[in-house]
């Protein structure tokens, strides 16, 4: 068993504007920490496919979707929001984000590996229902956890997000009445900051947890141990999903938090011990924020290893003894 990296050339050309943070070289700086590490080299590699329309509108309106497609530009940019652009590429590249997780389901489910990486852009987490926001033009985690729901059977899955930013629109998405017992929403986030939500959970499936600017590795520790943990071991889930944003580094251009590359791994094995006791070891993980390029490229790097790693070991060490 193996874990599957899964990106695409088109997610390189999506771009929005000179000295936008969520740019291209992001993830030249995921890619770069992979291929010097010889990581790659043990990993599934694929190329992710475009989701359809049809993927899109589980979590997304109709009209939304639709929208998107027929208003994207073929020259120049196309403003959606404060902050959120379309170039020419950027509906293939936003529909192979969505589609990596896809088919990152498709590879957990099949057995063709343990867990499952996608290093996208855009990222996802902050796309409603019917808007994009916050560099997010479709739903990405959420696109994926729907189809896991929708098409492979499954009861119950948990969406678990670490970046900086409260993810608003996966909580927009799975808040609503007929996602709340199939989704376990679980994250923490700099508050007061950027959306400046998730501070009062809509839902009972929302495990959201507010942090003070500057809050590092112990005061996450807490937080996961004392609300993460209690409730994904109730909840059961048969898969997890990972909104893997490292903006909550030290390092970090946009965050304040101060979290690093060891924090990642202890969080990726807590979630991996979840997976191991519930989910038949299923992680699919994918990339949402982080601005510092060489903090992003050492932290995915050390998120990317620990899933690989420990699954490489499946049947023998366990999760024990992994550095
Ligand atoms: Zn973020």
């Amino acid at each position: 068993m193996t874990t599957a990296y899964i990106t695409h050339p088109d997610c390189l050309r999506h771009e929005m504007g000179a000295g936008h943070p969520e740019c291209p070289a992001r993830l030249h700086a995921v890619d770069e920490q992979m291929r010097m590490s010889s990581l790659l080299e043990e990993l599934r590699c694929l190329e992710a496919p475009l989701a359809d329309a049809d993927d899109l509108k589980r979590v997304h309106c109709a009209d939304y979707v639709d929208r998107i497609f027929e208003i994207a530009p073929t020259e120049g940019y196309l403003q959606l929001d404060a902050d959120t652009a379309m170039n020419p590429h950027s509906l293939n590249a936003a529909r192979r984000a969505a589609g990596a997780g896809i088919m990152a389901v498709d590879e957990v489910m099949a057995g063709r590996c343990q867990n499952a990486f996608c290093a996208v852009r855009p990222c996802g987490h902050h796309a409603t229902p019917v808007q994009s926001m916050g560099f997010c033009i479709f739903n990405n985690v959420a696109v994926a956890a729907a189809y896991a729901l929708d098409q492979k059977g499954l009861e119950r899955v948990a969406v678990i997000d670490f970046d900086v930013h409260h993810g608003n629109g996966t909580e927009d998405i799975f808040s609503a009445a007929n996602w709340q017992p199939k989704v376990l929403m679980a994250s923490f986030f700099q508050h007061p900051f950027y959306p400046y939500s998730g501070t009062v959970n809509p839902a009972s499936n929302m495990v959201n947890i507010p942090l003070a600017a500057g809050s590092g590795g112990d005061a996450v520790m807490r937080a996961v141990e004392a609300q993460w943990l209690p409730a994904l071991e109730q909840f059961r889930p048969q898969l997890l999903f990972i909104s893997a944003g490292f903006d909550a580094h030290r390092e970090d251009l946009l965050g304040g938090m101060a979290l690093e590359e060891d924090d990642y791994i202890w969080i990726t094995r807590q979630l991996m011990s979840v997976a191991e006791r519930h989910a038949d070891k299923r992680i699919v993980s994918m990339l949402e924020g982080g601005y510092n390029l060489q903090a992003l490229g050492r932290s995915a790097l050390a998120h990317v290893e620990t899933l690989a790693h420990s699954a490489r070991l499946q049947g023998s060490a366990g999760l024990q003894g992994v550095s």
